[in-house]
């Protein structure tokens, strides 16, 4: 374990442990989070030495990387995957007609492929070589290990996304400096987050499922990213929301909860993380649309 006395992204020493999370999902493992008191952000620490944090992702039920059917939160996770693949390229399409897209972490390359068809040049980088195979075997795309990431070639890309990426990434700065010098000066990068300051996040606590420890190394508030794009030199141009999220979290964390009518119980907890993130903009999920300013 690798402890640490500074904040990752701002590096100031104004940090203090705010909460005691258990790795529900695979390890049972305790893990802290930390808060900057001058930056917002929230982080997992200590946390893994980079060379074992594979193992914490070695589970069979580890669904961005699976493509099997298991059960009631499997059939839903895929059909949660399919709107939201919609939802992601009309974003997307509204930014850009058509040209070239890079996905950050495109796992097995299912929203890549849906670009794909629509004629987008497609690049992926995906960490998992089982999960990268299948995106090069079953849709033919381009997918590269992560050390590749920092050779593409510069102010090259239309569209960078990061989605459900960047609070795994052990460093988060370099992360932005990379994805920076390879997005087209017209470009748009566009990052998904949980939110940890949303609705389902308050309700929930340590049981949160969007917290998932310790592979979410850092916890972003709206408040600590607006932070970390202008540390970088990106303006957030639009904040959306990813709706489904509100749902899929809820009935995870109620499974790590182990409450019984886990169903209907996430089904109550999405929707009123809904309604009232339609005032607040607290989505369970933001989705940040950046440009280089
Ligand atoms: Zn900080």
């Amino acid at each position: 374990m690798k402890k640490l006395d500074t904040c990752p992204v701002c590096q100031s020493e104004n940090i203090l442990v705010t909460m005691d999370v258990k790795d529900y999902f695979l390890s049972q493992e305790h893990f802290s989070i930390w808060k900057c008191q001058d930056c917002d952000l929230l982080f997992t620490n200590p946390r893994p030495e980079n060379e074992y944090l594979a193992k914490y992702y070695d589970s069979p039920d580890y669904l961005s990387h699976d493509t099997k059917d298991n059960g009631a939160i499997g059939k839903l996770y895929f059909f949660l995957r399919e709107i939201n693949i919609k939802r992601k390229y009309k974003i997307i399409s509204a930014l850009h007609d058509t040209g070239k897209i890079l996905d950050i972490g495109c796992g097995t390359g299912e929203l890549l492929n849906y670009f794909q068809n629509r004629k987008w040049e497609c690049f992926g980088i995906e960490p998992n070589a089982s999960a990268r195979n299948f995106a090069k075997s079953h849709y033919q795309l381009r997918v590269e290990e992560e050390q590749n990431l920092q050779n593409l070639p510069v102010a090259s890309f239309d569209i960078i996304s990061m989605w459900h990426v960047l609070e795994h990434v052990p460093d988060v700065n370099e992360r932005m400096q990379v994805a920076k010098r390879i997005l087209h000066d017209n470009g748009y990068f566009i990052i998904a987050l949980p939110n940890p300051i949303s609705p389902d996040a308050m309700h929930y606590q340590e049981y949160w499922a969007g917290l998932d420890v310790p592979r979410h190394l850092s916890h972003f508030s709206p408040k600590a990213f607006k932070k970390l794009a202008k540390l970088h030199g990106l303006q957030i141009i639009n904040i959306l929301p990813l709706k489904m999220d509100a749902y899929y979290v809820s009935l995870l964390s109620e499974r790590y909860k182990k409450t019984s009518l886990p169903l209907m119980r996430a089904f109550l907890s999405g929707y009123r993380s809904n309604r009232s993130a339609s005032k607040s903009g607290n989505y369970s999920s933001l989705i940040y649309v950046l440009k280089k300013m």
